[in-house]
C-alpha cells in the first residue's frame, strides 16, 4: 500500500502522512503556541479589567484640558474579542460549531490539538496563532527596557512610552496605542506651536501671515542675541524651530517701535 504524503502546511519542508496536515515539529509548535496564547490572553484580560475600572466616570480617566478627542482606536477588550473570533473560526474547522468563549477553547486546546493538526487549513491557523501572540505581547510586556516618551494617550492624556521597534503599546487606561500614528500626531501638534524656517523664511512668514515687516537680518539678530529663547537651530542648514507665540509677539513689539 502506498502512503500518501504531502508537504507540511506550516514549514513546507517535511512530508506528512494523511490525515495529518502538519509535521511532528510543527504540531509541537502548535501546542506551545496555544499554551502561550492562553497565558497572553489571561494577562491581557487582567489589563483590560483593570483598565475598565480606571475608565469609569469620576475615576480620573478622562482627558484633561481642551484637547480635541482623537478618534478612538483599538482597546484591549477589542483585541480579546478579535482573538476569540479567530479561535472560534479555527475550532469551527474541526467541527465545533457552538463558538465557546476563548477561556473554554484554550482550556480545551490540548484535547483538540490532534484535530487542529489535521484540519484542512492548519498551516494558516498556526501562522494566525503566532501573529495573535505577537500582537498581544507588546501590550502585556512588563520587562524593563529603555522607553522614551513618544506622546500622550489620546484618550486619557497620560504620557505614552515606547521602546525602539515597538509598534503597539497599551496605556494604563486600556487604550491600545499605535506607536507610529501617535508619533506622527505628536509631530503635528509640535507644528501647531512651532515653525521650522530660515530667518529669511521667518521674515516672509511674518509678513504673509501677520502683516508684520521684520527684515531677515533683524530675525538673525534676535537669534544671535538670545531674544527668542525658545527657538532652536535645526541641523546645520540655517533652519530654526521658531516658537510661534514668542516670535510673533517679538515681531509685534518690533513693528510698534518702527
Ligand atoms: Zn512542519
Ligand atoms: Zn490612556
Amino acid at each position: 500500500m502506498i502512503i500518501q504524503t504531502e508537504p507540511c502546511q506550516h514549514c513546507g519542508s517535511q512530508q506528512v502522512e494523511a490525515p495529518w496536515t502538519l509535521c511532528r515539529d510543527c504540531r509541537r509548535v502548535y501546542a506551545k503556541t496555544l499554551h502561550r496564547l492562553r497565558h497572553d490572553m489571561m494577562l491581557l484580560q487582567q489589563v483590560s479589567l483593570h483598565a475598565y475600572k480606571l475608565g469609569e466616570p469620576g475615576a480620573g480617566g478622562k482627558p484633561q484640558g481642551g484637547a480635541a478627542p482623537a478618534p478612538i482606536n483599538l482597546h484591549a477588550q477589542d483585541m480579546l474579542d478579535q482573538t476569540e473570533d479567530g479561535l472560534q473560526d479555527m475550532w469551527n474547522e474541526t467541527g465545533v460549531e457552538s463558538r465557546p468563549r476563548w477561556q473554554a477553547l484554550l482550556r480545551d486546546a490540548p484535547r483538540r490539538l490532534p484535530d487542529l493538526c489535521r484540519a484542512s487549513r492548519s498551516g494558516h491557523w498556526l501562522t494566525w496563532l503566532i501573529h495573535a501572540c505577537e500582537r498581544i505581547e507588546p501590550l502585556i510586556d512588563r520587562r524593563p527596557r529603555t522607553r522614551r516618551i513618544i506622546g500622550v494617550c489620546p484618550e486619557c492624556g497620560r504620557e505614552v512610552l515606547a521602546a525602539k521597534g515597538e509598534t503597539l503599546r497599551l496605556c494604563k487606561c486600556g487604550a491600545v496605542i499605535d506607536v507610529a500614528k501617535l508619533k506622527a500626531e505628536a509631530a503635528d501638534t509640535l507644528n501647531r506651536y512651532h515653525k521650522t524656517l530660515t530667518p529669511t523664511g521667518c521674515s516672509q512668514w511674518l509678513r504673509d501671515d501677520y502683516g508684520l515687516d521684520v527684515p531677515a537680518m533683524t530675525v538673525k539678530n534676535w537669534l544671535r542675541r538670545g531674544k527668542l529663547p525658545s527657538s532652536k537651530p535645526v541641523g546645520d542648514d540655517g533652519y530654526y524651530e521658531f516658537d510661534i507665540r514668542e516670535t510673533v509677539s517679538m515681531a509685534m513689539a518690533y513693528s510698534r517701535r518702527q
